[in-house]
């Protein structure tokens, strides 16, 4: 079984947060962990990579989009709780999956960090 979850490493090659791939926005997410000595949302994993739970919930916004843009001033919403293997996406998600329950996809070997 391949991992669902990948390690992100920081400018010294530490490890600070996983990653999984997210099927509604089609790209990563990160999530650092605790604990972490920077500021910013922190998450505490299960360490399961076939399994993985991340809590609390990962609450995505990206946006506003520009001025002139059709959703001019809107912003891309994916929140969703990760548990055990399966993402659970809830109402206001801005995706197609909004109030879906799938099961997290392998993380792309291609998106995989690779240390020099
Ligand atoms: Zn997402």
């Amino acid at each position: 079984m391949a991992d669902k979850v990948a390690p992100y490493y920081d400018e010294e090659k530490v490890v600070v947060a996983y990653q999984i791939f997210c099927p509604g926005c089609g790209r990563t997410h990160v999530m650092h962990f605790r604990p972490y000595g920077k500021p910013g949302a922190q998450w505490v994993f299960n360490g399961s990579l076939d399994f993985p739970t991340f809590t609390p919930s990962i609450n995505n916004r990206s946006g506003p989009y520009p001025p002139g843009d059709e959703r001019e001033g809107e912003f891309d919403v994916c929140h969703s709780f990760v548990e055990n293997g399966l993402i659970r996406f809830l109402g206001d998600c801005t995706h197609a999956l909004a109030n879906k329950v799938v099961e997290l996809p392998d993380f792309p070997d291609k998106l995989k960090p690779k240390l020099e």
